[in-house]
């Protein structure tokens, strides 16, 4: 008889824990993390301090060129900057992607100072204030209207400086990205406008006449998504709905923004997204759009997927507790820098991000252990009992996938601690 402790093991077969999907991006050498060429510690004295930030400058162009090679020619690839918005990091992506989509005045004067060209660069965000929408008109970027509110001062602001505002509608679909770690469009939503009320706002913005130049739709469903087949599916209604929306606008649908929702691999168990058969689907949505909407050119618009592998976040041990039994490592860093690790950035229940130590990545003697950071909060956890190298005061402790919904996601001010540094490298 088959008591609990004791199971038959061809019913129950020996199943492997899930498990991070595999860190690989980085090289290890002398079993030590290289970061942009770099090994760790030279790297963290060559920063000054601990903790920090690292981007890995080649990681994120390999990263634009999988995509390039995969998407069909004919689809635009735009930065959604508020996934990373450190000056340098958006200067780099803007040379390599197509466009920016800023979401604030100030993310749309970092596009502009990034050097992005205002004609590529596409402005969202519900609750667009007066000199926001000011800015935009006079920079010349694209806007993507979420409100009928929006129509009369982007209009007005048209007649005033003499250039027609170049706007888009942000559309609120009748459907929800499936499986998708943020849901940001489909039933009630602050985003766009509601579908079934577009035809009445592209009506008002017909009769805005002159002042106002229409160019097309943005759709975004939702984020952080790992199923292909969710996007796919997001995707291919987005392009349905546009079509529909298409015979009620006021002048050919030039650009069609059809949002991106593509996640990466944070916690045990996901695996990192297959490209080629979204790939597949949009080449032949841009066959249907070249007869459909001939002048339509189809954008995605990537945050996370662009710049979170390619980022680390770094923080020293700066003491080894061990409390009945269970080992913590209190390190400089925590939640007031890296909101997301710390589980309290839209997660509902915590997981650990890929965490190693970053100096000792050769070594075998492990152990379990936790991370935490010099809050007084229980709340400051960077791993939560993960096997770990077994660590001591002064070593570095590595949070991947951190190059996303880092630093500016994080309560900087709480507790007062010193800020961290970003770099690029
Ligand atoms: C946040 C946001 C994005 C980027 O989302 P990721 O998950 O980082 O790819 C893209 N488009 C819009 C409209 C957004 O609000």
């Amino acid at each position: 008889m088959q008591t609990a402790d004791r199971p038959d093991p061809s019913e129950r077969p020996e199943r492997a824990l899930p498990s991070h999907a595999a860190m690989d991006q980085f090289a290890v050498r002398d079993g030590e993390l290289v970061i942009g060429g770099v090994p760790l510690a030279r790297l963290a004295a060559r920063v000054g301090q601990t903790p920090f930030y690292a981007y890995d400058r080649a990681l994120l162009a390999r990263r634009v060129g999988e995509l390039r090679a995969a998407l069909p020619p004919a689809v635009r690839l735009h930065y959604a900057m508020k996934a990373n918005p450190m000056p340098a990091l958006v200067g780099h992506l803007a040379a390599l992607v197509d466009g920016i989509d800023v979401a604030s005045g100030g993310e749309l004067k970092a596009a502009l100072d990034a050097g992005a060209d205002p004609r590529e660069v596409s402005f969202a965000g519900p609750g667009k204030r007066p000199e926001e929408l000011r800015q935009a008109v006079a920079a010349g970027v694209l806007v993507n209207l979420e409100s009928f509110r929006e129509v009369a001062p982007l209009a007005a602001l048209g007649a005033e400086l003499g250039v027609p505002a170049r706007i888009a509608v942000r559309v609120n679909p009748d459907f929800e990205l499936k499986s998708s770690g943020m849901k940001m469009g489909g039933g009630a939503k602050q985003f766009g406008v509601d579908a079934e009320q577009v035809p009445a706002l592209l009506d008002e913005i017909a009769r805005a006449g002159e002042a106002l130049a229409f160019e097309g739709f943005h759709l975004f469903a939702g984020s952080q998504n790992l199923k292909a087949e969710a996007i796919i599916e997001a995707q291919c209604k987005s392009y349905e709905l546009a079509l529909r929306l298409a015979a009620h606008a006021p002048a050919p649908v030039r650009t069609l923004n059809l949002g991106g929702g593509f996640g990466i691999p944070y916690f045990p168990g996901e695996r990192r997204l297959d490209l080629a058969p979204i790939a597949a689907n949009l080449a032949a949505l841009a066959a249907r759009a070249a007869r459909e909407l001939p002048q339509a050119a189809l954008v995605v618009e990537l945050g996370r997927y662009l710049v979170g592998e390619a980022g680390v976040y770094v923080a020293r041990v700066v003491d080894r507790k061990v409390s009945r039994g269970q080992v913590f490592l209190v390190t400089d860093g925590g939640l007031h820098h890296h909101l997301s690790a710390s589980g309290n950035f839209g997660q509902v229940i915590r997981k650990n991000y890929p965490v190693a130590i970053g100096n000792r990545m050769a070594d075998a003697a492990r152990e379990t252990a936790s991370v935490v950071g010099p809050l007084c909060t229980p709340l400051d956890l960077l791993a939560d009992r993960m096997t770990l190298a077994v660590a001591d005061v002064g070593d570095l402790v590595v949070v991947y996938q951190s190059g996303a919904y880092g630093l500016s996601a994080s309560p900087q001010g709480f507790l007062g601690h010193p800020a961290p540094v970003e770099v690029l490298v």
